[in-house]
Formats: structure tokens, sequence, C-alpha cells
């Protein structure tokens, strides 16, 4: 078995990232000038990135799919981002946050990369005030907090519910400094395809342009990938509808190995699925369970009567409502992490005390919080949620419902768990370097953070960490001696291949001419992994979910019908293109559940659990990153690498969440 270096730094964990940075190689500002990164993506992770390097004179060519950097999807993300200030002064500290991740990891991080994040999470928020991030604040002036889930202290910056909107305009604002100096040239409307490998080294991309559908070449020192996750494999979930794998999958294709796939996060606290026809799920961010409490009736009767539309959640009294988070958690409560959250309101609703005529939702209510602090304030904190709420369900959960015995009963929320965040992804080491050298990957694409399950608010701190603190650093060490290689031209027989590659993959689509539409199979792509890799996994129910992947990838390569031309643009091939590529990501995520005979954060082995219903891990079996490895094509199935993981401070235990 091949081994991964993940090139850790000596000396004790609190001490590593001084240490990386007082010894790592730096590139002298003249070589600077010689030297050219390609940046793809335009998110939080690559716009701080690309802003960074621009800013230390590297020259870098900086890609996104959509229009403009700011339509990214991190512009979605809503409720706030994670810091150890500990301007609550309620106990916080660069160790607590380390702790807090990796406990909510479920003990599958790296501990030296978390402690890292935590140790910079500080800076963030310190960059982004500067930047002029509208933050929310206290009366007096101080930047204010809330708690987001897997915490006991509140450390969650946040600016209303559109915390990833005011980020983004941050680093795009840095960005376009750079733009406007010429260190950063921008492609939006372009599409990686492939990474281009000269001498074993990513040497540059194969890209097109959506708007010409013609294939262009670029090359560059080193490439880094900051493209996403891939929650989107399973169709329907809370992510943009043009977030996709294409790059990390292709990089995949290349030899970057894909760390941990099956990790994959269910956010509790999502409006439930209405119909058969709906492309796309909505968040309801975690941050409204500050103040909502989660519950279903006690009593079966009243389930089934909402079930028949016959009662409504308001008329359910006070004594007859099971807040089960609160009683199953009492030391977390509403705030446990999103895993633990998710499995109770499924094990809730499969024995059938869901509340909507579906029976797939819980209650998220507001009443108690209302009374106590009054609407103006629950307005203030959560208003464009609320609104949001209104708008796709027609029920204002602000919105007085009746008065029974002088309590208040406001119209609550209706949430169900569904696909949002991917810890899984491209494999990297401690320098976010990929198994390809010069191939980089920041982010939510890469693996590197979150272990089997990711805290609220960490997604954010992760990406800007990344981008505005890390990689700046770390890929120095790579571009060093990188100076003296000349520009490479885009004519090489390597670029020749590669495009070569990309437009018979192209060919290919187009040529099939089938009778499906993308998204019917993507549809069906979607109800395979829910059905068979969601949120209870069993052995059985992989094995037919892999054999079922199979025969649906064959259905794509006999049946897909993509209309036009590839001339032009054409939105329906760049959806084939990203079916293709989830296609397998669908395929490695299962594969990657059935090899991990044990339930971690977000992977929920039903074989594998207590008798209270909690994930048991196996840490003598399985303490370790999972990473595959391509085989040279799609048919044959993907190798595994382990890298075990090695923790010096934290004593590895069961979670506990009750006390
Ligand atoms: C609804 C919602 C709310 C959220 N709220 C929060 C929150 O409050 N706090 C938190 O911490 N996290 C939150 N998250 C998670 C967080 O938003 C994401 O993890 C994070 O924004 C990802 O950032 P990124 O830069 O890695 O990728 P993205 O923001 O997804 O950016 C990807 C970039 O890559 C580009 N791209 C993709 N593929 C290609 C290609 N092949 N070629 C060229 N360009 C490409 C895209 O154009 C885009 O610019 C939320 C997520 C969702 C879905």
């Amino acid at each position: 078995m091949k081994t991964l270096n993940s090139r850790i730094p000596e000396g004790p964990v609190a001490e590593k990232w001084t240490n990386y940075k007082a010894h790592q190689r730096l590139v002298n500002p003249k070589n600077k000038l010689k030297l050219d990164v390609i940046v793809v993506g335009t998110g939080l992770a690559g716009a701080s990135a690309a802003a960074s390097l621009g800013e230390m004179g590297f020259n870098v060519l900086n890609f996104c799919i959509q229009d403009s950097p700011r339509r990214a999807h991190s512009i979605a993300a809503q409720g706030g981002i994670n810091a150890a200030k500990n301007y609550q002064n309620d106990g916080d500290s660069v160790y607590r946050l380390f702790y807090d991740t990796v406990k909510g990891g479920d003990y599958r991080a790296r501990e030296a990369n978390v402690y890292r994040l935590a140790e910079v999470s500080n800076n963030i928020i310190d960059q982004c005030v500067a930047q002029g991030v509208p933050f929310a604040r206290e009366y007096g002036g101080m930047l204010a907090n809330r708690s987001f889930g897997g915490a006991q202290v509140s450390r969650t910056f946040y600016a209303k519910g559109q915390t990833g909107q005011q980020l983004l305009l941050g680093a795009y604002s840095s960005l376009s400094r750079q733009v406007e100096a010429g260190k950063v040239k921008l492609y939006t409307r372009y599409e990686m395809e492939d990474v281009v490998i000269v001498d074993g080294k990513a040497r540059g991309i194969i890209a097109k342009n959506l708007v010409t559908g013609k294939l262009e070449r670029f090359s560059a020192n080193a490439v880094v990938i900051a493209t996403g996750g891939y929650g989107n494999t399973y169709f329907l979930s809370t992510n943009a509808m043009g977030c996709n794998c294409t790059a990390a999958v292709q990089a995949f294709r290349k030899g970057a190995m894909m760390a941990n796939p099956s990790y994959v996060q269910i956010h509790p606290t999502c409006i439930p699925v209405h119909g058969n026809n709906q492309s796309k799920l909505t968040l309801m961010s975690e941050s409204l369970r500050n103040d909502g409490r989660i519950w279903v009736p006690k009593n079966i009767e009243d389930a089934k009567a909402l079930q028949a539309g016959t009662k409504q959640g308001w008329e359910i009294p006070e004594e007859d409502r099971d807040y089960y988070l609160e009683r199953r958690y009492p030391a977390f409560g509403n705030l446990v992490p999103r895993d633990v959250a998710s499995r109770a309101a499924k094990e809730r609703c499969d024995k059938g005390f869901g509340v909507n005529n579906t029976g797939l939702a819980v209650f998220l209510d507001f009443s108690e919080s209302i009374q106590r602090l009054g609407i103006d304030e629950i307005r203030q904190r959560y208003g464009n949620l609320f609104d949001m709420y209104e708008e796709i369900t027609d029920v204002n959960p602000g919105e007085l419902a009746c008065v029974k015995d002088g309590v208040e009963y406001y119209k609550p929320m209706m949430i169900f768990p569904a696909i949002h965040y991917t810890m899984g992804g491209v494999w990297v080491d401690y320098e976010l370097q990929t198994t390809i050298p010069g191939l980089f990957a920041i982010g939510e694409c890469n693996f590197s953070d979150h272990g089997a399950n990711r805290l609220g608010a960490s997604a954010l701190m992760q990406g800007l960490a990344d981008g505005y603190f890390v990689l700046p650093y770390t890929i120095q060490n790579y571009l060093a001696d990188q100076s003296i290689w000349p520009r490479l031209s885009t004519d090489l027989p390597e670029f020749d291949e590669a495009e070569k590659g990309v437009q018979a993959e192209i060919d290919r689509i187009m040529g099939i001419q089938g009778k499906r539409s993308v998204d019917s199979i993507h549809k069906e792509l979607g109800h395979i992994m829910w059905e068979h890799v969601g949120m209870g996994r069993t052995k059985e129910g992989l094995e037919e979910g892999l054999k079922l992947l199979k025969k649906l990838r064959k259905e794509f390569d006999e049946n897909v019908f993509v209309p036009g031309t590839k001339e032009g643009l054409n939105v329906e091939l760049d959806k084939a293109i990203h079916l293709r590529d989830f296609i397998l990501m669908g395929e490695l995520v299962a594969y990657d559940a059935l090899h991990r005979e044990e339930s971690c954060g977000g992977h929920f082995r039903e074989e594998h659990q207590t008798e209270e219903g909690e994930a048991k891990r196996d840490d003598e079996n399985f303490f370790y990153v999972g990473a595959w490895e391509y085989q040279g094509s799609d048919d044959v199935a993907p190798e595994l690498t382990k890298e075990p993981l090695e923790y010096e401070i934290i004593k590895v235990q069961t979670r506990n969440y009750k006390n």
C-alpha cells in the first residue's frame, strides 16, 4: 500500500504553524514578478487567495463560471463565521475552538491543521473588519457574537443572515484592487475542464469559454483549485444550482487523491421537500437554533392529526410538546452539532412523529423567544430568514397564531434535514498541496479541517483561513525554486493532448443524442444517493447503491440528450459535463461509505450505533483519513490509501453532548 506524507511540521501542536512560517522557503520580491499562479474559483477561498497572491506580487489568473466573482456560491452563506476572539468573555480561546472543531468532527480531522485554523481565525475577523465588512455590533460598538452548534460559547460573527455575501464583497473589493493594479487577470464564465501536467507537475489548465464554447489553454507555475463542494451530487441540496465538482474530479482522474468522500453533511434546518418537480432546497440558517426550539408532538395522535391537516402546530399546548433535543442532550440542547440534530429529527420522523403531510418535518418554534425578547428583537436578528421562509411557504413565523392560558403561540417553521456541505474532498497535505505537485486545493473542495462533521460557521472560517493566511505562505515553499523555469508555452504536447482529451469528451457527450434530459438522470442520481448513500447507510444498501450508480453511468453514456451544438453558449452541455462527474463522485462516496465499517459524524452506518442510536466509532480500525486513487478508467474501482491520524494533545473519546 502507498503511503501519504502529510508534511506536518515538527514540534508541539501549538507551535507548528509558527515554526513552519519561520522556516519555510520564501520567494524574493523580484522573483514573484516572474511567477504565474492560476486560481480556479472566486468564492471566499478563491477570491481571498487570488487577492492575497496578487498583493504579494505574483501574477494571478483567476477563473470562475459565473459572470462575476461576486456570484460564487459563498454569497449564499447566511449564519456567520467563527473566531476565537472571546469578546463575550465566556471562556473561549484558540484551544477551545480547536478542541470543539476536532470533537465536532468526531475525531477524524488532522490535529495540526485544526489548531492552525483556530489560530488564524482571529486574523480573519481583523482582516474583514479592515475591509469594511459590516459585522453586527453591540449597542456600544463592539462586534456582536451568537452561538452555533457544537459550542458552549458565543463565537460566531455575523452580518444579519447575509454573512457570506458581506464577506464575499470584502474579498471582492481586495480582488478588484489587484485587478486594477494589473496583478490579477479575471476570467469570468470560464470553466476549468482539465489540469495540465508537465514533468509530473501541474503547469496549467484547459478551460472552456462558456460563452463561445471554445477551449483555451493557460499555463502557470502552480494551479490552485477553490471550486467548492460536491453536495449537488445528491441533486436536491442547499447548494447553489451551479455548484459542481468537475475541476476536483478531473484532478482526481489526473492523479490527485480524493479523501473521505463519504463525509457528507446533512443540515437539520432546511425547508422540507415539497414535491416531485423541485430542483433546489433552501436552508434555514443554523443561527435560528439560538432562539428557535425544535419539537414534535409527544402523542402520536397529535402527529397523525398534523399529518392529516386537521390540527395545527400552535394548537398543541406546551405540555404535549417533545423538545427532543433538549430532552436528549441537556448540555447542548438545540445547539448540538448538525449530524446529531439531523439524526434525531430522522429518528422522530421514522417513529411517526413527523409534522407535515409527508411526515418528514419537525417544528422550529420561536414562541418562547418572541415572548421573552419581543418580535422586534427577533426580527432584528433573523428578519431576512423569516422573510425568506414566508416567501417560500406562505407562513410567517413571527405571526401570533393564538393565546392560550396567557401563553402566546406563534406559527412555527417546519424543517427537515437536507444535503448541505461536503467535508470530504481533494486530499491535501499541511501545505494544502494535493498529490499532484504544484496543484493546491483550498476551501470546501479540499478535505482538510472538519473531519467527519463540520461545525456551523466553520466553512467560511476555513475558506478565508486557506485563502488569506495559509496558502499565501505554503505556496511559496513550492514556488521558491520555480522561478528558474521559463514561462511554459501552451504549445507543448502536454497541453495539446489535454485539450484533445477534453474535446473528445465533449464530442462524445454531444454525440450520444439519447432520449433523457440531463436533469432527469441527475434526479435519478439524487434518489439513488439519498436512498442508499444518505443519512442512514447499510452494507446491503451501499452495495445496491453502487450497482445502481454503475447502471446509471451506462444510462448516461447511452441515453443522455444534449440539445444544441458545442459552439457558443450551451448550458445543457455544461450541466451534462457536471453530471458525468457527479456520477463518478457518487460512486466514490459509496465506495468510501462501504469500506468505513463504523459510524462517525455525518457518516452513519446503521450496523454501527449505540443502544441510544448514537454513532459508534471504531478507533482501533478506522482512525485514519481514507484517500482514494483513480485507476485509469471510470470503470475501475478506485484504490484506497490510508493516512493514519496522529493526535498529540487531544484525547480521543466518545462525543458527549449530554452533560
Ligand atoms: C445556503 C448555505 C448557507 C451557508 N451558510 C454558511 C454559514 O453561515 N457559515 C459557514 O461557515 N458556512 C456556510 N455555508 C457553507 C459555505 O458557504 C461554503 O462552504 C463556502 O462558501 C464554500 O466556499 P468556496 O470558496 O470553497 O467555494 P464556492 O463559494 O462554492 O466557490 C466556488 C468557486 O469556484 C468556481 N468554479 C467551480 N467550478 C469551476 C470550474 N470547473 N472552473 C472554473 N471555476 C469553477 C465558481 O465559479 C466559484 O467561483 C453555507 C452553505 C450553504 C449552501
